[in-house]
């Protein structure tokens, strides 16, 4: 019986890897993965690589739009107003 149980465990653990790694947005299509395709092999590896894989979006809170201006030659960021670079000192 806890044979069965632990296989049971085993054949879900890409479900329950991401449940685990709160992947919220994937864990209906991985659980459908891993319930219809997890008895094959790639299947199952398929899910847990899923289940595994870095977040591809991040949540950006707060953007400043005019907090000032990009240096063309060094890249730096001069606050607003400013007419020189304060990385390398060039005309912005
Ligand atoms: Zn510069």
């Amino acid at each position: 019986m806890e044979f069965l149980i632990f296989m049971v465990i085993l054949y879900f653990l890409p479900t329950i890897a991401a449940l685990a790694l709160r992947r919220d947005d994937d864990v209906a299509g991985i659980f459908l993965v891993n319930f219809f395709l997890g008895w094959t092999i790639i299947g199952w590896c398929v899910a847990l690589i899923w289940a595994a894989a870095s977040q591809r979006s991040m949540e950006v809170s707060h953007v400043p739009v005019s907090s000032g201006r990009f240096c063309s030659h060094c890249g730096a960021l001069s606050p607003y107003g400013a007419r020189f670079c304060a990385a390398c000192g060039r005309a912005v």
